[in-house]
């Protein structure tokens, strides 16, 4: 069906987006596959082409446009399998805390560079014994004069190696009750004596992609590098989730398209008994359904994304969309492998990495389960 969100200005912009990532991006995507982790100058031409700050304030280098620009980006990125330049995360998920709670100061010295791709950011919730749980949090950020003194470990953080600056989610005042009112946002750049960048992990999917261990022993910072009011980390996460599970949702989507239109002309050349595969009936309820999910899936994040354009609170509604589109990229993947056969299982076929990319949908940025609790809470329940 036509998607009826987008204006001739969006396309045409994906049109340049597609034709810029066809040269610049994809050429690479098999290397850095291999390497297991993208290459710094792919994210500087994506800066230097305006592809990192379409939905940044003008007054920083950003191009003041709406949210659509960036899902255009995400699902271009999808449809190419580019899942190791993970712009995403940097532009729609990390640059907006510099956006929203940086001061003047912060946003000169690292929003303007992120956006030009000069300054690369992750994020850094999630600790080897803590992920959903977030208010436990052990890492310390404890103020000694005019500085913050940082101790502990963080995991599975995506662009860990890559990054010139991390936002850690650390305890300011660890005895704080409920323990989330002790919490803060610190920026650490790379190269603070004292914070180091632990192994890059080796994963299922998302192979090209750099998912690290970071560690901070006695890293001193200024105090000046707090986002934002001592004590209202936990909040201030809590109010950026809302773009963080949308972009899930958009990229699933776009990611369930490609296995489906591969697959479908897949069966459509493939023959067994002497006829295409696409002709059993078996094989066409399939994609009968797949097809049908997809409308479905596509038309509610479509309708998410004109929301969130608005301005509405929709945090139960992309909590809905996070863990059905994800669940419906893994149902799909699987299926579709199991219509390429053998061949589905080789890793020179795409559809085998589809299958592997998938399973962290559900997940990262909160889990599937921690999104039906979300639902449940604001029902009213629990
Ligand atoms: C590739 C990758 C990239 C990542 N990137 C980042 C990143 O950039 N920054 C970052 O901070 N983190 C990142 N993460 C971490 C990710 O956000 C966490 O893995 C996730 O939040 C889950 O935490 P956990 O792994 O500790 O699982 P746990 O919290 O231990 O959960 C284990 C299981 O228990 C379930 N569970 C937990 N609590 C409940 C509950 N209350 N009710 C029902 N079920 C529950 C979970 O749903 C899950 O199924 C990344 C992870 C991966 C794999």
């Amino acid at each position: 069906m036509r998607r009826e969100i987008f204006s001739d200005e969006h396309e045409h912009f994906r049109s340049e987006f597609r034709r810029f990532a066809d040269a610049e991006i994809a050429p690479h995507v098999e290397e850095w596959n291999q390497n297991g982790i993208s290459d710094r100058s792919a994210w500087r031409k994506m800066g230097q082409a305006g592809f990192l700050g379409a939905n940044q304030p003008e007054e920083y280098g950003g191009s003041g446009a709406d949210f659509l620009y960036d899902a255009i980006i995400i699902e271009e990125l999808a449809d190419l399998r580019a899942h190791a330049l993970q712009a995403s995360l940097h532009t729609d998920i990390c640059i907006p805390y510099l956006t929203t709670f940086g001061t003047e100061e912060q946003k000169q010295k690292w929003l303007v560079p992120a956006i030009t791709g000069e300054c690369l950011v992750a994020i850094a919730m999630t600790e080897p014994a803590v992920g959903s749980d977030l208010a436990g949090v052990g890492t310390r950020a404890i103020r000694d004069g005019d500085e913050y003194v940082l101790n502990g470990s963080k995991t599975f953080i995506s662009n860990g190696q890559n990054c010139d600056l991390v936002i850690v989610v650390a305890k300011t005042d660890p005895d704080a009750s409920p323990p989330h009112d002790g919490m803060s946002l610190i920026l650490v750049e790379a190269g603070t004596p004292g914070f180091e960048k632990g192994r890059n992990l080796k994963k299922l999917g998302l192979k090209g992609q750099d998912t690290s261990e970071l560690s901070f022993m006695d890293c001193r910072v200024p105090v000046a590098n707090r986002l934002g009011q001592e004590g209202r980390g936990f909040k201030m996460l809590m109010e950026q989730l809302q773009q963080e599970r949308l972009v899930i949702g958009v990229g699933s989507m776009a990611s369930c398209r490609r296995s489906f239109e591969d697959t479908l002309a897949y069966v459509k050349e493939r023959t067994a008994f002497g006829r295409p595969i696409g002709s059993f009936q078996n094989t066409q309820f399939k994609l009968a359904e797949m097809s049908t999910e997809i409308e479905i899936g596509q038309a509610f994040v479509d309708k998410l994304l004109a929301a969130h354009v608005r301005g509405d609170d929709i945090v139960s509604e992309v909590s809905m969309a996070k863990w059905w589109t994800t669940d419906l990229q893994k149902k799909i993947s699987s299926e579709c492998l199991q219509l390429f056969g053998g061949y589905g299982f080789m890793d020179e076929y795409p559809i085998s990495r589809d299958y592997a990319d998938a399973a962290v949908q559900s997940i990262y940025a909160g889990t599937n389960e921690i999104m039906k609790v979300i639902i449940a809470k604001r029902m009213g329940l629990g």
